[in-house]
Protein backbone atom coordinates (compact mmCIF):
# COMPACT_ATOMS: atom_id res chain seq x y z
CA UNK A 1 0.00 0.00 0.00
CA UNK A 2 1.04 3.43 -0.54
CA UNK A 3 1.07 6.84 0.75
CA UNK A 4 -1.94 8.72 0.38
CA UNK A 5 -1.21 12.33 -1.20
CA UNK A 6 -1.73 16.12 0.44
CA UNK A 7 -5.48 17.01 -1.01
CA UNK A 8 -5.08 20.46 0.53
CA UNK A 9 -4.77 21.87 -2.95
CA UNK A 10 -7.86 20.38 -4.17
CA UNK A 11 -6.65 17.28 -5.61
CA UNK A 12 -8.63 14.11 -4.29
CA UNK A 13 -5.94 11.99 -2.65
CA UNK A 14 -4.19 9.28 -4.65
CA UNK A 15 -1.95 6.24 -3.65
CA UNK A 16 1.73 6.26 -4.72
CA UNK A 17 2.42 3.37 -6.05
CA UNK A 18 5.18 1.08 -4.94
CA UNK A 19 6.86 0.01 -8.01
CA UNK A 20 10.63 1.28 -8.34
CA UNK A 21 11.41 3.11 -11.47
CA UNK A 22 13.70 0.59 -12.72
CA UNK A 23 10.90 -2.07 -12.93
CA UNK A 24 8.60 -0.12 -14.06
CA UNK A 25 11.32 1.25 -17.04
CA UNK A 26 11.50 -2.23 -17.70
CA UNK A 27 7.52 -2.60 -17.69
CA UNK A 28 7.01 0.31 -20.40
CA UNK A 29 9.90 -0.60 -22.32
CA UNK A 30 8.41 -3.93 -22.82
CA UNK A 31 5.11 -2.09 -24.03
CA UNK A 32 6.65 -0.27 -26.15
CA UNK A 33 8.98 -2.59 -27.80
CA UNK A 34 6.00 -4.78 -28.70
CA UNK A 35 3.20 -2.23 -29.89
CA UNK A 36 5.15 0.79 -31.32
CA UNK A 37 7.74 1.01 -34.05
CA UNK A 38 11.21 2.31 -32.65
CA UNK A 39 12.73 5.29 -33.60
CA UNK A 40 16.07 4.41 -34.38
CA UNK A 41 18.87 7.00 -34.94
CA UNK A 42 16.85 9.43 -36.97
CA UNK A 43 19.26 12.66 -37.80
CA UNK A 44 17.69 15.52 -39.07
CA UNK A 45 18.90 16.36 -42.73
CA UNK A 46 18.33 19.20 -45.14
CA UNK A 47 16.36 17.79 -47.66
CA UNK A 48 14.46 15.16 -46.35
CA UNK A 49 11.19 14.23 -45.41
CA UNK A 50 8.52 16.65 -45.18
CA UNK A 51 9.52 19.94 -44.62
CA UNK A 52 6.09 21.12 -42.82
CA UNK A 53 6.39 23.24 -39.96
CA UNK A 54 3.31 23.89 -38.65
CA UNK A 55 1.89 25.04 -35.10
CA UNK A 56 -2.11 24.82 -35.74
CA UNK A 57 -3.47 21.12 -37.94
CA UNK A 58 -3.91 22.28 -41.75
CA UNK A 59 -5.83 19.32 -42.38
CA UNK A 60 -8.36 18.16 -44.51
CA UNK A 61 -11.41 17.29 -42.00
CA UNK A 62 -11.35 13.28 -43.93
CA UNK A 63 -7.24 13.47 -42.29
CA UNK A 64 -8.34 14.64 -39.21
CA UNK A 65 -11.09 11.99 -38.59
CA UNK A 66 -8.16 9.35 -39.49
CA UNK A 67 -5.94 10.78 -37.17
CA UNK A 68 -8.46 10.88 -34.44
CA UNK A 69 -9.49 7.33 -35.13
CA UNK A 70 -5.58 6.13 -34.71
CA UNK A 71 -5.05 8.63 -31.66
CA UNK A 72 -8.01 7.18 -30.57
CA UNK A 73 -6.76 3.44 -30.48
CA UNK A 74 -2.71 4.09 -29.59
CA UNK A 75 -4.46 5.60 -26.24
CA UNK A 76 -6.98 2.80 -25.52
CA UNK A 77 -3.66 0.38 -26.13
CA UNK A 78 -1.61 2.69 -23.55
CA UNK A 79 -4.12 3.40 -21.09
CA UNK A 80 -4.96 -0.67 -20.78
CA UNK A 81 -1.74 -0.88 -19.79
CA UNK A 82 -1.87 1.14 -17.27
CA UNK A 83 0.88 3.78 -19.01
CA UNK A 84 -1.64 6.62 -20.16
CA UNK A 85 -2.05 8.79 -16.39
CA UNK A 86 0.78 7.59 -13.79
CA UNK A 87 0.32 10.73 -11.81
CA UNK A 88 -3.73 9.43 -11.46
CA UNK A 89 -5.58 8.25 -8.69
CA UNK A 90 -5.92 4.90 -9.18
CA UNK A 91 -9.70 4.83 -8.27
CA UNK A 92 -10.11 6.36 -12.06
CA UNK A 93 -7.78 4.33 -13.52
CA UNK A 94 -4.26 6.26 -12.83
CA UNK A 95 -1.19 4.79 -11.56
CA UNK A 96 -0.46 7.50 -8.37
CA UNK A 97 2.71 7.42 -9.33
CA UNK A 98 5.04 10.39 -9.01
CA UNK A 99 7.47 12.59 -11.36
CA UNK A 100 10.97 10.17 -11.75
CA UNK A 101 8.42 7.50 -13.21
CA UNK A 102 6.87 10.33 -15.64
CA UNK A 103 10.63 11.12 -16.46
CA UNK A 104 11.12 7.48 -17.41
CA UNK A 105 8.13 7.27 -19.41
CA UNK A 106 8.72 10.74 -21.44
CA UNK A 107 12.09 9.13 -22.28
CA UNK A 108 11.24 5.83 -23.51
CA UNK A 109 8.96 7.03 -25.92
CA UNK A 110 10.81 9.81 -27.14
CA UNK A 111 12.27 6.64 -28.78
CA UNK A 112 9.25 5.19 -30.38
CA UNK A 113 6.96 6.20 -33.32
CA UNK A 114 3.33 6.41 -32.41
CA UNK A 115 -0.14 8.01 -33.72
CA UNK A 116 0.07 12.38 -32.64
CA UNK A 117 -1.61 12.44 -29.37
CA UNK A 118 -2.66 16.12 -30.56
CA UNK A 119 -6.99 15.95 -30.20
CA UNK A 120 -6.34 14.79 -26.24
CA UNK A 121 -4.20 17.65 -25.54
CA UNK A 122 -7.00 20.07 -24.11
CA UNK A 123 -8.79 17.31 -22.23
CA UNK A 124 -5.76 15.78 -21.14
CA UNK A 125 -4.31 18.67 -20.14
CA UNK A 126 -7.37 21.32 -19.00
CA UNK A 127 -10.18 19.60 -18.55
CA UNK A 128 -9.33 16.61 -16.64
CA UNK A 129 -7.46 18.24 -14.32
CA UNK A 130 -10.54 20.26 -13.62
CA UNK A 131 -12.86 17.98 -13.33
CA UNK A 132 -10.58 16.22 -11.01
CA UNK A 133 -10.74 18.90 -8.97
CA UNK A 134 -14.28 20.42 -9.03
CA UNK A 135 -16.49 17.95 -10.66
CA UNK A 136 -19.55 15.47 -8.53
CA UNK A 137 -18.55 12.20 -7.96
CA UNK A 138 -21.02 10.82 -10.78
CA UNK A 139 -19.17 13.12 -13.43
CA UNK A 140 -15.76 12.21 -12.09
CA UNK A 141 -16.64 8.50 -12.72
CA UNK A 142 -18.51 9.15 -15.97
CA UNK A 143 -15.55 10.74 -17.49
CA UNK A 144 -12.10 10.69 -15.64
CA UNK A 145 -11.24 7.47 -16.96
CA UNK A 146 -13.05 7.96 -20.43
CA UNK A 147 -11.11 11.14 -20.80
CA UNK A 148 -7.66 9.79 -19.85
CA UNK A 149 -8.47 6.45 -22.04
CA UNK A 150 -9.04 9.07 -25.03
CA UNK A 151 -12.63 7.40 -25.60
CA UNK A 152 -13.91 10.93 -24.81
CA UNK A 153 -12.55 14.35 -26.31
CA UNK A 154 -12.80 17.33 -24.50
CA UNK A 155 -13.07 21.16 -25.68
CA UNK A 156 -12.79 24.34 -23.49
CA UNK A 157 -15.78 26.82 -24.14
CA UNK A 158 -14.71 30.02 -22.66
CA UNK A 159 -13.65 32.96 -24.78
CA UNK A 160 -16.60 34.71 -26.39
CA UNK A 161 -16.79 37.95 -29.33
CA UNK A 162 -16.24 40.19 -26.04
CA UNK A 163 -14.56 38.47 -23.49
CA UNK A 164 -11.13 37.06 -23.73
CA UNK A 165 -8.71 38.23 -21.61
CA UNK A 166 -11.39 39.70 -19.46
CA UNK A 167 -12.75 36.05 -19.16
CA UNK A 168 -15.03 37.51 -16.23
CA UNK A 169 -16.76 39.63 -19.36
CA UNK A 170 -18.90 36.50 -20.62
CA UNK A 171 -22.56 37.05 -21.87
CA UNK A 172 -23.65 33.17 -21.92
CA UNK A 173 -26.30 33.05 -19.75
CA UNK A 174 -27.42 29.58 -17.66
CA UNK A 175 -30.42 29.59 -16.53
CA UNK A 176 -31.96 26.78 -13.71
CA UNK A 177 -35.15 25.04 -14.61
CA UNK A 178 -35.45 22.07 -11.53
CA UNK A 179 -32.48 19.49 -11.53
CA UNK A 180 -31.04 21.27 -15.41
CA UNK A 181 -29.99 24.59 -16.23
CA UNK A 182 -30.55 26.18 -19.89
CA UNK A 183 -27.82 27.84 -21.41
CA UNK A 184 -27.94 30.25 -24.54
CA UNK A 185 -25.01 32.23 -25.71
CA UNK A 186 -22.03 32.31 -28.19
CA UNK A 187 -18.44 30.96 -28.25
CA UNK A 188 -15.51 31.51 -30.26
CA UNK A 189 -11.76 29.94 -30.54
CA UNK A 190 -13.28 26.70 -29.49
CA UNK A 191 -10.06 24.22 -30.64
CA UNK A 192 -11.02 21.21 -31.62
CA UNK A 193 -14.99 21.50 -31.02
CA UNK A 194 -15.56 20.09 -34.53
CA UNK A 195 -14.37 16.36 -32.44
CA UNK A 196 -15.11 16.79 -29.23
CA UNK A 197 -17.63 15.20 -27.41
CA UNK A 198 -18.25 17.14 -24.32
CA UNK A 199 -16.92 20.92 -23.39
CA UNK A 200 -15.90 22.62 -20.53
CA UNK A 201 -18.08 25.71 -20.70
CA UNK A 202 -18.28 29.08 -18.46
CA UNK A 203 -21.74 30.80 -18.23
CA UNK A 204 -23.07 33.80 -16.33
CA UNK A 205 -25.68 32.58 -13.94
CA UNK A 206 -26.20 36.14 -11.63
CA UNK A 207 -26.05 39.23 -13.71
CA UNK A 208 -26.92 41.22 -10.61
CA UNK A 209 -23.93 40.32 -9.09
CA UNK A 210 -19.88 41.50 -9.22
CA UNK A 211 -18.62 39.99 -12.09
CA UNK A 212 -16.22 37.61 -10.85
CA UNK A 213 -18.79 36.41 -8.57
CA UNK A 214 -21.57 35.75 -10.57
CA UNK A 215 -20.05 32.68 -12.78
CA UNK A 216 -20.94 29.24 -13.39
CA UNK A 217 -19.01 26.27 -14.68
CA UNK A 218 -20.55 23.22 -16.20
CA UNK A 219 -19.46 20.35 -18.37
CA UNK A 220 -21.92 20.25 -21.02
CA UNK A 221 -22.24 17.00 -24.08
CA UNK A 222 -21.08 18.48 -27.11
CA UNK A 223 -23.32 16.38 -29.19
CA UNK A 224 -26.77 17.78 -27.03
CA UNK A 225 -29.48 19.24 -28.88
CA UNK A 226 -28.58 23.33 -29.09
CA UNK A 227 -25.14 22.98 -29.90
CA UNK A 228 -24.37 24.12 -33.46
CA UNK A 229 -20.35 24.10 -34.21
CA UNK A 230 -19.37 26.48 -37.68
CA UNK A 231 -15.69 26.12 -38.05
CA UNK A 232 -13.60 29.14 -38.24
CA UNK A 233 -10.28 29.47 -41.10
CA UNK A 234 -6.62 30.56 -39.99
CA UNK A 235 -4.76 32.26 -41.41
CA UNK A 236 -2.29 29.39 -42.57
CA UNK A 237 -5.69 28.25 -44.54
CA UNK A 238 -6.62 24.74 -41.85
CA UNK A 239 -9.46 25.15 -39.53
CA UNK A 240 -8.69 23.71 -36.17
CA UNK A 241 -11.28 26.03 -34.19
CA UNK A 242 -14.39 27.18 -33.96
CA UNK A 243 -17.64 29.15 -32.89
CA UNK A 244 -20.09 27.36 -31.17
CA UNK A 245 -23.85 28.82 -31.25
CA UNK A 246 -25.68 27.53 -27.83
CA UNK A 247 -29.57 27.34 -27.83
CA UNK A 248 -31.38 26.35 -25.09
CA UNK A 249 -28.57 24.09 -24.36
CA UNK A 250 -29.91 21.48 -20.87
CA UNK A 251 -27.22 20.50 -18.48
CA UNK A 252 -28.07 18.70 -15.35
CA UNK A 253 -27.09 20.34 -12.12
CA UNK A 254 -24.87 16.97 -11.41
CA UNK A 255 -22.68 18.55 -14.58
CA UNK A 256 -22.27 21.74 -12.88
CA UNK A 257 -18.36 22.12 -11.84
CA UNK A 258 -17.80 23.86 -8.75
CA UNK A 259 -20.44 25.99 -6.77
CA UNK A 260 -23.47 27.91 -8.33
CA UNK A 261 -21.61 31.42 -9.11
CA UNK A 262 -18.00 29.91 -7.50
CA UNK A 263 -16.89 29.20 -11.76
CA UNK A 264 -13.89 31.83 -11.52
CA UNK A 265 -12.22 29.98 -9.33
CA UNK A 266 -13.01 26.74 -11.17
CA UNK A 267 -11.58 28.48 -14.67
CA UNK A 268 -8.46 29.47 -12.76
CA UNK A 269 -7.58 25.69 -12.75
CA UNK A 270 -8.02 25.39 -16.01
CA UNK A 271 -6.25 28.45 -16.84
CA UNK A 272 -3.28 27.56 -14.52
CA UNK A 273 -3.34 23.68 -15.78
CA UNK A 274 -3.13 25.49 -20.00
CA UNK A 275 -0.62 27.32 -19.39
CA UNK A 276 1.52 24.48 -17.87
CA UNK A 277 0.27 22.48 -21.00
CA UNK A 278 1.18 25.34 -23.36
CA UNK A 279 4.71 26.01 -21.42
CA UNK A 280 5.55 22.96 -20.53
CA UNK A 281 5.55 22.06 -24.56
CA UNK A 282 7.10 22.41 -27.27
CA UNK A 283 4.14 24.42 -28.37
CA UNK A 284 3.98 22.81 -31.43
CA UNK A 285 6.88 23.96 -32.93
CA UNK A 286 8.63 21.20 -35.08
CA UNK A 287 11.18 23.74 -36.12
CA UNK A 288 14.17 22.35 -34.11
CA UNK A 289 17.43 23.64 -33.28
CA UNK A 290 19.32 21.77 -35.45
CA UNK A 291 16.90 22.51 -38.94
CA UNK A 292 17.67 26.10 -37.90
CA UNK A 293 21.37 25.31 -38.14
CA UNK A 294 21.05 23.32 -41.17
CA UNK A 295 18.93 25.97 -42.47
CA UNK A 296 22.07 28.87 -41.99
CA UNK A 297 24.18 26.13 -43.43
CA UNK A 298 22.20 26.22 -46.53
CA UNK A 299 21.95 29.33 -47.11
CA UNK A 300 26.12 29.56 -46.90
CA UNK A 301 24.86 32.28 -43.92
CA UNK A 302 27.15 30.24 -41.55
CA UNK A 303 29.82 32.76 -41.19
CA UNK A 304 27.18 35.75 -40.89
CA UNK A 305 27.71 37.03 -37.62
CA UNK A 306 23.84 38.51 -37.31
CA UNK A 307 22.95 35.31 -38.13
CA UNK A 308 25.13 33.74 -35.84
CA UNK A 309 23.53 35.56 -33.41
CA UNK A 310 20.07 34.89 -33.92
CA UNK A 311 20.76 31.23 -34.10
CA UNK A 312 22.33 31.19 -30.73
CA UNK A 313 20.13 33.45 -28.83
CA UNK A 314 16.92 31.02 -30.65
CA UNK A 315 19.28 27.87 -28.93
CA UNK A 316 20.25 29.26 -25.44
CA UNK A 317 16.53 30.45 -25.00
CA UNK A 318 14.90 27.12 -25.88
CA UNK A 319 17.46 25.45 -23.22
CA UNK A 320 16.54 28.17 -20.79
CA UNK A 321 13.05 27.47 -21.13
CA UNK A 322 13.33 23.67 -20.76
CA UNK A 323 15.13 24.00 -17.72
CA UNK A 324 12.98 25.93 -16.09
CA UNK A 325 9.37 24.07 -16.92
CA UNK A 326 11.50 20.75 -15.87
CA UNK A 327 11.07 22.81 -12.48
CA UNK A 328 7.82 23.74 -12.86
CA UNK A 329 6.45 20.25 -14.19
CA UNK A 330 7.82 18.71 -11.28
CA UNK A 331 5.93 20.77 -8.94
CA UNK A 332 2.87 19.98 -10.60
CA UNK A 333 3.56 16.23 -10.40
CA UNK A 334 4.20 16.20 -7.23
CA UNK A 335 0.68 17.37 -6.78
CA UNK A 336 0.82 20.82 -6.59
CA UNK A 337 -1.28 23.28 -8.24
CA UNK A 338 0.30 25.16 -11.32
CA UNK A 339 1.34 28.28 -10.00
CA UNK A 340 2.21 31.74 -11.52
CA UNK A 341 5.48 29.55 -12.81
CA UNK A 342 3.52 28.85 -15.72
CA UNK A 343 2.78 31.83 -16.62
CA UNK A 344 6.80 32.17 -16.96
CA UNK A 345 6.90 28.90 -19.38
CA UNK A 346 3.78 29.97 -21.51
CA UNK A 347 5.58 33.71 -21.82
CA UNK A 348 9.36 32.10 -22.08
CA UNK A 349 7.38 29.73 -25.39
CA UNK A 350 6.01 32.20 -27.18
CA UNK A 351 8.88 34.74 -26.72
CA UNK A 352 11.29 32.33 -27.78
CA UNK A 353 8.82 31.40 -30.99
CA UNK A 354 8.77 35.01 -31.37
CA UNK A 355 12.73 35.55 -31.61
CA UNK A 356 12.48 32.07 -34.18
CA UNK A 357 10.05 33.85 -36.48
CA UNK A 358 12.45 37.31 -36.81
CA UNK A 359 15.64 34.87 -37.45
CA UNK A 360 14.09 32.83 -39.78
CA UNK A 361 12.37 36.41 -41.48
CA UNK A 362 16.30 37.62 -41.60
CA UNK A 363 17.12 34.28 -42.98
CA UNK A 364 14.72 33.70 -45.63
CA UNK A 365 13.44 36.95 -46.35
CA UNK A 366 11.45 36.97 -49.83
CA UNK A 367 11.50 33.37 -50.38
CA UNK A 368 9.11 33.27 -47.37
CA UNK A 369 6.45 34.82 -49.74
CA UNK A 370 7.09 33.17 -53.02
CA UNK A 371 7.33 29.77 -53.36
CA UNK A 372 10.04 28.69 -55.97
CA UNK A 373 9.25 25.10 -54.93
CA UNK A 374 12.70 24.56 -53.19
CA UNK A 375 12.50 22.51 -49.68
CA UNK A 376 12.21 24.16 -46.45
CA UNK A 377 11.70 27.78 -47.88
CA UNK A 378 8.61 28.97 -48.59
CA UNK A 379 7.08 26.61 -46.19
CA UNK A 380 8.31 28.05 -42.97
CA UNK A 381 6.10 30.67 -43.23
CA UNK A 382 3.62 28.61 -41.72
CA UNK A 383 5.28 28.96 -38.49
CA UNK A 384 5.95 32.26 -38.94
CA UNK A 385 2.08 33.48 -39.59
CA UNK A 386 1.34 30.82 -36.83
CA UNK A 387 3.22 32.89 -34.33
CA UNK A 388 1.36 35.16 -33.07
CA UNK A 389 -2.23 33.08 -32.81
CA UNK A 390 -0.12 31.08 -30.22
CA UNK A 391 1.08 34.82 -28.43
CA UNK A 392 -2.78 35.02 -27.91
CA UNK A 393 -3.92 31.45 -27.21
CA UNK A 394 -4.24 30.26 -23.64
CA UNK A 395 -3.85 34.21 -22.32
CA UNK A 396 -1.80 36.61 -24.26
CA UNK A 397 2.19 38.01 -23.75
CA UNK A 398 0.67 40.93 -21.95
CA UNK A 399 -1.59 39.41 -19.52
CA UNK A 400 1.17 36.62 -18.54
CA UNK A 401 3.80 39.74 -17.60
CA UNK A 402 0.90 41.12 -15.84
CA UNK A 403 0.77 37.90 -13.85
CA UNK A 404 4.34 37.22 -13.88
CA UNK A 405 4.73 41.60 -12.05
CA UNK A 406 2.11 40.72 -9.86
CA UNK A 407 2.52 37.19 -8.45
CA UNK A 408 6.03 36.70 -8.81
CA UNK A 409 7.79 40.25 -8.68
CA UNK A 410 5.04 41.37 -6.35
CA UNK A 411 4.38 44.94 -8.30
CA UNK A 412 1.06 46.91 -7.47
CA UNK A 413 -1.99 45.57 -9.41
CA UNK A 414 -3.86 46.82 -12.24
CA UNK A 415 -7.15 48.45 -10.90
CA UNK A 416 -9.59 46.24 -11.79
CA UNK A 417 -13.41 47.19 -12.28
CA UNK A 418 -16.42 45.41 -11.59
CA UNK A 419 -19.69 44.84 -13.70
CA UNK A 420 -21.51 47.03 -10.77
CA UNK A 421 -18.45 49.40 -10.51
CA UNK A 422 -16.49 48.39 -7.88
CA UNK A 423 -12.75 47.57 -8.09
C1 LIG B 1 -4.76 29.36 -31.57
C2 LIG B 1 -5.81 29.76 -30.57
C3 LIG B 1 -6.57 28.77 -29.93
C4 LIG B 1 -7.54 29.14 -29.00
N1 LIG B 1 -8.29 28.14 -28.42
C5 LIG B 1 -9.26 28.48 -27.54
C6 LIG B 1 -10.09 27.47 -26.96
O1 LIG B 1 -9.96 26.27 -27.25
N2 LIG B 1 -11.06 27.83 -26.09
C7 LIG B 1 -11.26 29.15 -25.74
O2 LIG B 1 -12.13 29.41 -24.92
N3 LIG B 1 -10.49 30.15 -26.27
C8 LIG B 1 -9.50 29.83 -27.16
N4 LIG B 1 -8.73 30.83 -27.73
C9 LIG B 1 -9.01 32.23 -27.40
C10 LIG B 1 -7.98 32.88 -26.50
O3 LIG B 1 -8.06 32.38 -25.17
C11 LIG B 1 -8.23 34.39 -26.55
O4 LIG B 1 -8.01 34.81 -27.88
C12 LIG B 1 -7.33 35.14 -25.61
O5 LIG B 1 -7.67 34.92 -24.26
C13 LIG B 1 -7.35 36.67 -25.87
O6 LIG B 1 -8.64 37.16 -25.92
P1 LIG B 1 -9.16 38.07 -27.13
O7 LIG B 1 -8.85 37.35 -28.41
O8 LIG B 1 -10.57 38.41 -26.84
O9 LIG B 1 -8.25 39.36 -27.10
P2 LIG B 1 -8.41 40.64 -26.10
O10 LIG B 1 -8.60 40.14 -24.72
O11 LIG B 1 -9.47 41.51 -26.71
O12 LIG B 1 -7.00 41.30 -26.22
C14 LIG B 1 -6.65 42.22 -27.29
C15 LIG B 1 -5.28 42.82 -26.96
O13 LIG B 1 -5.39 43.61 -25.75
C16 LIG B 1 -4.40 43.18 -24.81
N5 LIG B 1 -4.92 43.28 -23.44
C17 LIG B 1 -6.16 42.87 -23.01
N6 LIG B 1 -6.27 43.10 -21.69
C18 LIG B 1 -5.10 43.64 -21.25
C19 LIG B 1 -4.60 44.09 -19.97
N7 LIG B 1 -5.35 43.99 -18.87
N8 LIG B 1 -3.35 44.58 -19.91
C20 LIG B 1 -2.57 44.67 -21.04
N9 LIG B 1 -3.00 44.28 -22.27
C21 LIG B 1 -4.24 43.77 -22.38
C22 LIG B 1 -4.12 41.73 -25.17
O14 LIG B 1 -2.84 41.32 -24.70
C23 LIG B 1 -4.21 41.75 -26.69
O15 LIG B 1 -3.00 42.20 -27.24
C24 LIG B 1 -7.76 30.50 -28.67
C25 LIG B 1 -6.99 31.50 -29.31
C26 LIG B 1 -6.04 31.14 -30.25
C27 LIG B 1 -5.23 32.24 -30.91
Amino acid sequence: MGRVRDDARGYPPAMTDTISVEAFRAEAKAFFDANAEPRGDEQFEWGVGSDRVGVLDEKTREQELADLAAGKEWRRRLFDAGLAWLSGPEEYGGRGLGTDHERALAEIESHYRFPAQTSFGIGLGMIAPTILAHATPEVRDRYLRAVERGDVVACQLFSEPVAGSDLAGIQTRAERDGEEWVINGQKVWTSGAQYSDIGEIITRTSPDKPKHRGMTMFLIDMHAPGVEVRPLRQITGGSSFNEVFLSDVRVPDSHRLGDVDGGWSVALTTLMNERASIGGSSGGFSFGTTRLVELARHLDRLDDPVVRQGVADVVIRSRVAALNNQRAMAKVLAGQLPGPEMSIAKLSLTRNGQRLGEVLTAMLGPRLVADTGEWGMYSSNEIVLSIPGMRVAGGTDEIMKNIVAERVLGLPKEPRIEANGSS
